[in-house]
């Protein structure tokens, strides 16, 4: 297999500095690849809310820099580093993930809770991602992609479809239950959606306007409340679930609103899975009726190797649909001015021509 010296790529100097597409940024060659690192020639990538924080340094945690962004790609294993042990092989289609590594011996780690890791090493912030045609990353990592399944529906997959898919199996559901879904029209939500309906769960749809309206209901949601056009939205959501509430809540929203409703709105024994990330809020709880009431409140982080390989298993089988719009490498700039002005709806997937 051939691998150039130079490729495209976008990167950027300094934190909220501009964005530069560059057609000469060197690749790593297979002779310096350390041992239980891989090359992966990316096709395709998809572009998640949190490469815009990590632009514009929103986090209280520095990225490398200069950095190449991303973390929904797609791709084939070109070279692995001398001394690797794994049953991996060149030509082998994979995905980079948010998480590049975590050092898999720790207590996290053991337990499979590998993004809470100390030693988490995340794509597009530690480490260049995916936002180039030739990205290094941790083998031990790699996700597989299953046969058959498009790359640009399993970008999505590796970030927006893992958080969900992992947000649910937290939410101490049963076949049956009701989960509510809020931000069900967005990025994050929609796929949750599809997911929840999935595996028998009946979701209830939290999101505004008909355009939202008619996908959730296409993509599998029981009800739709419009959270803008509701004069009461709790006793909406409870009308819509047996007057009880429903068994979970998964708020993929970025509204502190959301998150407090949560906590009237959810049937005893309810269980609140924070997933969207509204800055600087608060959960504030009730001691008395969360003992009372028995709620659950669980944070959800991303997913670990398992959860991944369980995400694409049902896109895979066409369980799960990604409304995604494929876009070049270069229009990235546009593409978060899009997603700051919130014109974008659905994922952006973008082809890096490799
Ligand atoms: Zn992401
Ligand atoms: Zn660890």
């Amino acid at each position: 297999m051939t691998i150039p010296a130079t490729q495209a790529a976008v990167i950027f100097e300094k934190s909220n500095g501009p964005l530069i597409y560059k057609t000469d940024w060197p690749v790593t060659q297979a002779k310096e690849l350390k041992p239980g690192e891989a090359l992966v020639k990316i096709t395709h990538s998809g572009v998640c809310h949190t490469d815009l924080h990590a632009l514009k340094g929103d986090w209280p945690l520095d990225t490398r820099l200069p950095l190449v962004g991303g973390h929904e790609g797609v791709g084939t294993i070109v070279a692995i580093g001398e001394g690797t042990t794994t049953n991996r092989k060149i030509g082998d289609r994979v995905g980079i993930k948010w998480l590049a590594d975590s050092c898999l011996d720790c207590e996290v780690c053991r337990r499979g809770q590998e993004a809470t890791c100390s030693n988490a090493v995340c794509s597009g912030f530690a480490v260049h991602g995916t936002f180039q045609q030739y990205a290094v990353s941790y083998v031990r990592h790699l996700t597989p992609i299953p046969a058959g399944l498009d790359p640009v529906q399993a970008g999505p997959i590796l970030c927006a479809g893992v958080t969900v898919w992992k947000a649910i199996k937290q939410s101490n559901t049963n076949p049956g239950d009701y989960i509510l879904i809020s931000g069900a029209g967005g990025g994050l939500g929609h796929l949750a959606l599809q997911y929840a309906a999935a595996i028998g769960l009946r979701p209830i749809a939290v999101d505004t306007g008909e355009e939202k309206r008619k996908l959730c209901m296409e993509l599998g949601a029981e009800k739709f409340i419009d959270f803008r056009t509701s004069q009461d939205i709790k006793a909406d959501i409870r009308a819509a679930t047996d007057g009880l509430g429903p068994h979970a809540a998964v708020i993929a929203s970025s509204s502190a609103a959301a998150y407090n409703d949560a906590l009237e709105y959810l049937r005893n024994h309810g269980t609140l899975v924070a997933v969207g990330l509204p800055a600087d809020s608060y959960i504030k709880a009730n001691v008395f009726w969360t003992v009372f009431r028995a709620l659950r409140i669980v944070g959800s982080y991303v997913g670990n190797r398992q959860d991944a390989i369980e995400a694409l298993d049902f896109a895979a089988r066409g369980k799960v649909k990604a409304i995604v719009k494929v876009q070049p490498l270069k229009s990235l700039a546009e593409v978060y001015e899009g997603m700051e002005k919130g014109t974008v709806s659905g994922r952006i997937v973008l082809e890096t021509g490799a």
